[in-house]
């Protein structure tokens, strides 16, 4: 058998990997037994790099070197209104590299964002290796629909970094709806509604029997499950705030716990009714009094708090329907993505809107993998062909006289495409046109998004006007856009392949991939040691404070509590060190990291330390 192709989803909060087996899709679950592991990246102190799992469980102790949702910096530059919001409310360091781009340090290292997605995909290609028993270089990765070229271009980097020849990049959408109609045969119409940890997407495709068309893509880029997390952090804020007057945004280690209980209270509310939220010595008051937090969160406060952020995707559903002049009942089926969507009031509300229960039977977090190795054997040849239909999600034009721009692919043309335009010289003599491409909606070039640009030289001295110049825009079908100018009266041609926007030149490439062979990334053998050491030296560090915390916490029944539930976590670490497996080792680890976070505020507030 020819070497198996992965399908990878390269997620914002998680990622997923997936291969056909047997003739169907399935997901590989990590060593820990979980079928995604987390997008994080992290450097521990003693040098060495965490990936997923391992990576989560310290990031309340070492959150300035712990990277999460780095999709959301890839493909960006450093002054993007994204950039700066990253910059704003993450607590890792985000710097800017040559040419104005995107660099996260790591302990005085700046690592690119290719790389640090680099370490993500390298993670699910050892998982898929330990699966299958036999080395994988080949990968179908997913993105978004709305991703620019820039974006795309920089998630293949990151999988030549990986050790990954990224075979085709696909839109998550149509993975999503791929796995829905795996081996069904169907003639339908399929709406995809993406709501994950970062960003919404809907998206409508048109099924018939081995051909996906995609009909109409749209979404919203900073509408996901952090901005509900935010919601439920808001509102322990401004109750703490209201019992005891202090404002708790100020304290970074506060807030990182808020963060990491707000989202945990948020997932558990989609399966019982109310959760009790715990988060004891979490501040001071002004007389040194340790102060806890404890309420109870029950899932129709939780909804009411959210619901206009649930309206929005309604409204941007209707929207793109609307555009796309499709009737609500010209959908025969929904698909659920993204963990959002376990959310019980957002099944309920897209049920109502589009009068259709959603489509059960596929996991949200786990459809959009199984679609990318579906598509990765049928590019293999293993699986009979399908072919995918998908649409640019921006138009893309150059800038012309007056600053205007001249759209040359609309927005939703199908892929892969090519359109050209003959251009003529806008001055007497000239001898060099200037070609800006940019990619975007508006009629004016500076509000447009602009990818890159070059010049064409040589062009025959002639009065304005007289001179052909004819630009072609060549969409592939990962999306990646190509842009030619040819002077018709030579042939002379100059082109771009708007790749320089990966922020990466092939030489950093070159050096990257190198690096990451020399030093390889840590396979399941190491993660496994990494993780056996991570329990050791927690247990160790709670061991040595656990006196200094006792009696500085003094006797209260939070008190009590909170050290019987130290006393679990060590119990828990100790016996998962005498065998225990990946799991039993990861969940001591998660116990063991909350008690630190937890005994490192006591004595940080308490003046211990
Ligand atoms: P994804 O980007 O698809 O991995 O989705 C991640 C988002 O889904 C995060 O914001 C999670 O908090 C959220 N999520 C995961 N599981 C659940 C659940 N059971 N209920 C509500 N939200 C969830």
């Amino acid at each position: 058998m020819s070497q198996p192709v992965i399908g990878i989803d390269l997620g914002t909060t998680n990622s997923c990997v997936a291969v056909l087996e047997d003739g169907a899709p399935v997901v590989i679950p990590n060593r820990g037994g979980y079928r995604t592991t987390p997008s994080m990246v992290a450097l521990a102190d003693n040098g060495r790099r965490l990936v997923g799992h391992i990576a989560k469980r310290q990031a309340i102790t070492n959150a300035e070197n712990t990277v999460y949702a780095a999709k959301r910096l890839i493909g960006r530059k450093f002054d993007s209104p994204v950039v700066r919001s990253v910059i704003e409310t993450a607590p890792y360091r985000v710097v800017e590299g040559p040419g104005g781009d995107v660099r996260i340090d790591l302990r005085g290292t700046a690592h690119s964002i290719p790389e640090i997605s680099a370490f993500i995909l390298a993670e699910m290609k050892v998982v898929a290796e330990e699966h299958l028993g036999c080395p994988v270089t080949k990968a179908v990765v997913t993105v978004p629909a709305y991703f620019n070229d820039g974006q795309r271009q920089a998630t293949k980097d990151a999988g030549r970094i990986a050790g990954l020849d990224v075979i085709r990049i696909i839109n998550e959408p149509t993975a999503a709806a791929l796995a829905y109609g795996f081996g069904r045969d169907l003639e339908r119409r399929v709406a995809v509604f993406d709501l994950g940890g970062g960003t919404f997407d809907i998206s409508v495709l048109a099924i018939g029997g081995s051909v996906y068309e995609v009909i109409a893509t749209s979404g919203d880029s900073y509408l996901g499950g952090e901005d509900f997390d935010r919601r439920v952090i808001d509102w322990l804020v401004a109750g703490f705030q209201e019992e005891h007057g202090i404002d708790l945004r100020a304290d970074k280690m506060a807030l990182q716990r808020l963060k990491d209980v707000a989202e945990r209270a948020r997932c558990e509310l989609s399966g019982v009714k109310e959760t009790e939220i715990n988060l004891p010595f979490l501040t001071s008051g002004p007389d040194r009094e340790a102060l806890h937090l404890q309420r109870t969160l029950t899932r129709s406060v939780l909804e009411a708090m959210t619901a206009d952020l649930i309206e929005r995707t309604i409204t941007i559903c209707e929207r793109t329907l609307a555009e796309a002049e499709i009737g609500r009942e010209e959908i025969h089926d929904v698909v659920l993505v993204g963990g959002m969507t376990r959310m019980p009031k957002i099944q309920e509300r897209v049920a109502a809107y589009f009068e259709l229960e959603p489509c059960k039977g596929v996991h949200p977090e786990e459809v959009v993998a199984m679609g990318a190795a579906v598509q990765g054997a049928a590019l293999a040849g293993e699986e009979r062909h399908v072919l995918l239909l998908d649409v640019t999600p921006h138009s893309l034009g150059v800038m012309i006289m007056g600053g205007l721009c001249h759209r040359i692919v609309d927005q939703n043309t199908t892929l892969p495409t090519s359109r050209s335009h003959v251009f003529t010289t806008i001055k007497d003599n000239q001898k060099t046109v200037k070609v800006l491409v940019l990619q975007g909606e508006s009629d004016r070039g500076d509000e447009n998004e602009l990818l890159g640009e070059f010049s064409l030289g040589g062009i025959r001295q002639a009065p304005k006007g007289e001179v052909e110049i004819e630009v072609t825009f060549s969409l592939s079908a990962d999306g990646i856009l190509s842009v030619t100018a040819r002077d018709l009266e030579t042939g002379r041609e100059q082109s771009l392949t708007v790749s320089a926007t990966s922020g990466l030149s092939e030489d950093e490439i070159l050096r990257m991939i190198a690096a990451h062979q020399d030093g390889g990334l840590a396979g399941q053998e190491e993660a496994d040691y990494a993780r056996r050491q991570a329990v050791r030296r927690m247990l160790t560090e709670v061991g040595a404070l656990f006196t200094k915390v006792d009696e500085a916490i003094g006797d209260s029944n939070h008190a009590r509590e909170a050290m019987d539930r130290a006393r679990d976590g060590c119990e828990r670490g100790r016996t998962a060190l005498e065998g225990g497996d990946a799991k039993a080792l990861g969940e001591a680890s998660d116990a063991l990291e909350r008690t630190l976070g937890m005994f490192r505020g006591v004595l940080a507030r308490t003046g211990t330390v």
